[in-house]
């Protein structure tokens, strides 16, 4: 397979029983150590309801997240049907007091918590 990334070939190593199973990776391990992702939960108390913000990055990477798909996926249907949530998604949070407000007046709009879904918090 061709990396998304660095465009060099890359192969993975598949058992003999998971030779037929098909499984599209986007990027090798290189890049993928180049740009890791690291999960991070953080809660938000804001005036009457809750803010669990997850990134996903550390820093803001400028290359193509849609590659990212298969673990954004999976942290989204971790999250998305948890009750009394409204989930938001952002490309970057910039955490201020105007986007505490923001968030406030969501909350209250929706009378539920938030849970926030981001590739990385500035
Ligand atoms: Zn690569």
């Amino acid at each position: 397979m061709k990396c998304a990334f660095c465009n060099n070939n890359f192969y993975i190593k598949r058992s003999i029983l998971e030779l037929f199973k098909i499984e599209r990776e986007y990027i090798c391990n290189r890049c993928y150590k180049q740009y890791p992702i690291n999960i991070r939960l953080e809660k938000i108390q804001l005036d009457i309801y809750e803010c669990t913000i997850i990134s996903m990055f550390d820093k803001k990477y400028y290359i193509d997240m849609n590659y990212y798909i298969k673990e954004y996926s999976k942290i989204f249907n971790a999250f998305y049907k948890k009750e009394n949530n409204h989930l938001l998604f952002f490309d970057e949070i910039d955490l201020n007091d105007d986007t505490f407000a923001i968030l406030d007046g969501i909350s209250k709009l929706f009378e539920s918590n938030l849970i926030i879904l981001t590739f990385n918090v500035k």
